[in-house]
């Protein structure tokens, strides 16, 4: 189980999550058209992880994630709380860039999302911040918009941890409007307050001697059906090196 791994196991499985992705075809479209995939970067055992939406053209260039205008951004609204890019994780919902920047489709989410959900249960991060429309509805499972929710914090079970979920405007958004740059500055400065918090208390572990009850049976098969299945990694690729995947 997860929640048993030393941090190295942790960081060493999520090199190999990245080793699977890096090669992923899964989305033909995007397979074709990407530079290369933009796992993720960061600290692997981050307390504050970032979610945004997909990879742009310098992001697909350098195959880092937030490397443009909008990661300068996030760097300066980081830097204002007194914390830098190698103390959190920043990943996207999709790994690949989508052709002109245009939205990410809804089956590349569902075909993308177990690098995600992995991600996140290696990483275990306390606070989950999501950044703009597509990483907040995936994340809640719930259609309600950015604009309404934002800055609202919640504890949020995702996969088999509980976090603080935290929405804020996407850096972009904010790039284009000072009112949203202004309300993004904002919601940032509450988020040294939710780490304070500390993790939220997490779920029951499930107790295997336990005579399971109808119940919990069902409820297992529902919560199993929502959880999308792992990606194996392949067993003859080179182990990468920390900077190709951006680790600290
Ligand atoms: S977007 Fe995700 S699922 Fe689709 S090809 Fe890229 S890595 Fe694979």
């Amino acid at each position: 189980m997860t929640a048993q791994q030393s941090t190295e196991e942790r960081r060493e499985a999520l090199k190999e999550v990245f080793l699977v992705a890096r090669s992923c075809e899964r989305c033909p479209q995007l397979a074709q058209t990407r530079t290369q995939v933009v796992f993720g970067a960061g600290n692997a055992d981050a307390a504050l992880m970032f979610v945004g939406e997909a990879p742009g053209r310098d992001e697909d260039e350098q195959g880092l994630p937030f490397v443009g205008r909008s990661g300068q951004l996030l760097n300066t609204l980081l830097g204002e709380i007194g914390l830098q890019r190698d103390d959190v994780f920043i990943a996207n919902v999709l790994k690949c860039r989508p052709p002109q920047n245009r939205d990410p489709h809804p089956e590349e989410i569902e075909r993308c999302s177990p690098y995600l959900w992995r991600q996140l249960e290696l990483i275990q991060p306390t606070v989950v911040v999501t950044l703009g429309n597509f990483a907040t509805k995936l994340l809640r499972g719930d259609p309600a918009g950015i604009r309404t929710i934002h800055g609202r914090a919640e504890e949020r079970v995702l996969g088999t941890r509980r976090v603080r979920l935290f929405p804020v405007y996407h850096p972009a958004a904010a790039l284009r409007s000072t009112v949203n740059l202004g309300e993004l500055r904002a919601d940032f400065a509450r988020i040294p307050e939710l780490i304070a918090q500390g993790a939220p208390e997490q779920p029951e572990p499930v107790d295997l001697a336990a005579e399971p009850s109808a119940d919990d049976v069902a409820a297992a098969r529902a919560e199993a059906a929502e959880v999308p299945p792992q990606p194996a990694a392949p067993a003859d690729q080179p182990a990468p090196a920390e900077s190709q995947l951006g680790l600290f």
